[in-house]
């Protein structure tokens, strides 16, 4: 007994040691974390925070039919029901304020099983609904659709609340429900969601023993993104297959984006983004913004904010620091990596890279924000008027022939307006082929002219005609006949029957 007493004093002893130094390293740390912290927040005051996707507005929806009426978004959610027992909700006015958010694209998403449906209303609903949401809350919301815009918000306090639409099935294949989009707010499309669209695939396709659709962008989906470019609308790239990634950069004059997609160098899913597309998003002058979703992340149900540091320096690494941003993807998950469970918690996301030295303020600056502005400015720079006239001649053209009829050329030589479109977009093709058969050969036989498939653009005049309209409609013929040969169907026209309509 008496040997054991010098043991016991030194094992205390060596536990109070062990102790004391366990809180020196911890109190440093935290001295450490909250210096950072501080840097972080200066950063955050003089560089709007934009967070690239938010599905709250689908939990509204889903939770509340959209009754706003019954939505508390300036009180902490986590202790009302159902946002509290709920794994998909993450955003509170509250929240954001805590995590220095300043700029938010609301995502107005309709899902897949909607396509060829009621796609293009739930959209409608859901962009009224971030309207009147941000209608709700004047002192802290201000809706926003320029850069410019985001920059003033900044300055005055309020939440930037842009919209997106996430899904081109949401448009309905026609640009005029695009235009009509972008007329309400929407300022960036992601080309697909889950679902292939008529005229883009989407990522489902590029996973292990899956064929594509049609092999990236139809014809009509670089029109798509060409209508985007003329607009000045961001082309959002997350959700698509590797091939319609690189046709859109092929087709776009403007940067693009990914809204929230990670690195696919470290977890392999169709969701995230390969180096090689990275490298192409450099030369594009585009941004990556980077989604927190544990499979994205950790290509698993688990993952930490280290996790989500190691996307953000990979694609660091291979596109640069100008091409990297943030779309974690908040209340369209419920699994968050661990220090990042919230809205709240951005701050902690750039502290911890502030940790390595590569990372300083000026950096910090561009991912939280000043990328997707640079960006945002070119893409409307890049609009309407930096097109080239023969651009908007050809688009303007073809816009008014598909959405609102043609001018047609008498025998007698007058050009009579008519509401009949010359040719079809995918939307009619794919619902009713035997409309655009019947509509096509009343389109031939009206003006007496040569099937247009056989024009080659350019050419000069036809009789009763111009080569401009032949260009249109020989464009608009093979976009067809692309159409068709991807879905393999044979089109029969029903001889001897008029127009439907
Ligand atoms: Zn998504």
């Amino acid at each position: 007994m008496r040997r054991r007493k010098p043991a016991e004093g030194f094992v205390l002893g060596g536990i109070f040691f062990w102790t004391i130094i366990a809180h020196l390293i911890s109190s440093c740390l935290a001295i450490q974390l909250e210096e950072r912290m501080e840097i972080v927040r200066k950063v955050l005051k003089e560089v709007p925070l934009i967070d690239g996707h938010n599905d709250l507005p689908w939990n509204i929806r889903k939770f509340l039919k959209n009754q706003l009426r019954e939505f508390r978004f300036g009180e902490d959610l986590r202790d009302i029901t159902p946002w509290s027992t709920s794994a998909w909700s993450h955003t509170d006015l509250r929240r954001l304020k805590e995590g220095m958010v300043s700029a938010q694209f609301w995502s107005a998403y309709a899902p897949c099983s909607s396509q060829h449906l009621d796609a293009v209303q739930l959209t409608l609903e859901q962009i009224d609904l971030i309207r009147r949401l941000v209608n709700l809350y004047p002192q802290h919301m201000a809706l926003v659709t320029t850069a410019d815009g985001i920059e003033e918000s900044h300055r005055s306090g309020k939440l930037a609340s842009l919209i997106g639409i996430e899904g081109g099935h949401s448009i309905g294949t026609s640009l005029g429900v695009l235009r009509t989009f972008y007329q309400l707010g929407a300022r960036y499309l992601t080309l697909t969601h889950t679902c292939n669209t008529p005229w883009a695939d989407c990522c489902k396709v590029d996973e292990p023993g899956r064929v594509p659709h049609i092999g990236g962008l139809s014809h009509f989906g670089t029109l798509v993104v060409t209508e985007m470019n003329r607009l000045g609308m961001i082309v959002d790239l997350s959700h698509v297959s590797v091939p319609t990634m690189l046709d859109a950069l092929a087709t776009s004059k403007a940067p693009v984006i990914f809204s929230h997609s990670s690195a696919h160098a470290i977890c392999n899913s169709s969701r995230n983004v390969p180096d090689h597309v990275l490298k192409r998003i450099a030369v594009n002058g585009g941004l990556v913004m980077v989604a927190f979703y544990p499979h994205f992340v950790s290509c698993g149900e688990k993952a930490t904010l280290k996790d989500v540091v190691a996307h953000i320096n990979h694609i660091r690494d291979v596109a640069g620091v100008d091409h990297v941003g943030i779309g974690a993807g908040y209340d369209g998950v419920n699994l968050v990596p661990q220090g990042l469970e919230d809205v709240s918690r951005y701050p902690y996301l750039f502290a911890e890279l502030l940790e390595s030295e590569r990372w300083t303020e000026e950096d910090i600056a561009k991912l939280a924000g000043r990328n997707l502005i640079r960006v945002f400015r070119q893409v409307e720079q890049e609009c309407s008027p930096s097109i080239n006239r023969y651009h908007r001649k050809i688009f303007s053209a073809a816009r008014t022939v598909a959405t609102r009829g043609h001018a047609r050329d008498e025998p007698s030589g007058a050009r009579v307006a008519t509401n009949r479109p010359l040719f079809h977009t995918p939307s009619n093709e794919s619902t009713n082929s035997r409309f655009r058969c019947t509509r096509w050969r009343n389109q031939v036989s009206s003006t007496g002219r040569s099937p247009p498939s056989e024009v080659t653009p350019g050419t000069g005049s036809t009789a009763g005609s111009t080569s401009f309209d032949l260009f249109i409609a020989y464009h608009a013929h093979k976009s067809t006949q692309r159409y068709t040969q991807t879905h393999n169907q044979t089109i029969r026209c029903p001889p001897g029957k008029g127009p439907t309509t």
